[in-house]
């Protein structure tokens, strides 16, 4: 059978339209279809808060099953069915990205947090622009692998002339447990770091806000430049959905689950009640959005369309 040309012709146009942005925009993901924990092509988004050039850097993705078990511990299947049913996204396989931002405030260059590996965090800068030895400074939300993964390779460090900031009570955790990510990556660095604590400012223009919960020492960043604000949120929410959807169901990730709750209701709350954006370490690419409030104690993420291209 033949179509008649004018509509395959039209169908052909449809279809390459909406395929091409997905595929020029994330050519990591389509390339990591079918893989688990695949090296994704450097990706990043750039934009700007004030006078601050921000890039968030996608270093990794990766397909999990059974995403109940990690974002829905507490609540009924059908429960997790509904809720993944009416935003359209399944139950059986949930999408991981992994993504550091790095700020040039003009004065320093600060990266938060560092992905699973070298390879991928120092591609994804290059992506951006950057090379490792420009990072001034390295700002750690918090020591789970994902996030500290990148800072070391074998005895090498990846960034030569950074200076490092963390959080007092997260490192002194970690320090006390008997952990080998921590000793591998972040004990021989511990002389360079300075340690600090709710409030402080690692850089003029950035402060550290608390979300303890996820892990005990858990931080949040405050960038403000000019007029502008951006929270970077770091795990604070780990799913879009479920996440902010329902912040009190509970996250396999969260070492104390019912403060990680408290600190999810607290940000999120002061997010959409400021009306900023914010970057989310482990949000849908490029993980940028705002967040509104959505019926009764919960929230939905609005993802980043076209806002900041107008902004004055
Ligand atoms: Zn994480």
């Amino acid at each position: 059978m033949r179509f008649p040309s004018p509509s395959l012709t039209r169908r052909s146009a449809l279809l390459g339209a909406a395929a091409l942005p997905a595929a020029a925009a994330l050519p990591g993901l389509v390339r990591a279809a079918g893989h688990s924990a695949a090296a994704p092509a450097p990706v990043h988004h750039a934009f700007s808060i004030g006078d601050f050039n921000v890039s968030t850097l996608l270093a990794g993705t990766r397909t999990v099953e059974d995403p109940q078990g990690t974002f829905g511990m507490n609540v009924s299947a059908e429960e997790f069915g509904e809720v993944s049913r009416a935003n359209f996204i399944p139950t059986d396989a949930s999408q991981f990205f992994f993504t550091p931002t790095v700020v040039n405030t003009g004065g320093e260059v600060v990266l938060f947090d560092t992905g699973l590996n070298a390879a991928g965090i120092t591609a994804a800068l290059s992506a951006a622009g950057y090379a490792p030895d420009d990072i001034t400074v390295v700002v750690i939300t918090h020591m789970h692998g994902d996030h500290i993964g990148g800072l070391i390779e074998g005895d090498t460090p990846t960034f030569p002339n950074a200076r490092y900031v963390t959080g007092q009570v997260e490192y002194d955790h970690w320090s006390n447990a008997d952990n080998d990510g921590f000793k591998a990556k972040v004990a021989p660095l511990a002389d360079k770091m300075t340690f600090i604590a709710d409030g402080d400012a690692p850089v003029s223009g950035i402060t550290a806000i608390a979300a303890f919960g996820h892990t005990p020492g858990h931080m949040t960043y405050h960038l403000e430049s000019g007029e502008e604000r951006l929270l970077l949120m770091a795990d604070t929410a780990n799913h879009y959905v479920w996440s902010l959807a329902h912040p009190e169901w509970e996250v396999r990730f969260d070492m104390d689950k019912s403060a990680a709750a408290q600190s999810r209701k607290k940000i999120l709350g002061m997010v959409a009640a400021e009306r900023i954006p914010l970057v989310g370490y482990h949000m849908p690419f490029p993980g940028v959005g705002y967040v509104d409030t959505r019926g009764e104690g919960g929230f939905a993420y609005v993802p980043l369309s076209y806002q900041m291209m107008l902004k004055g």
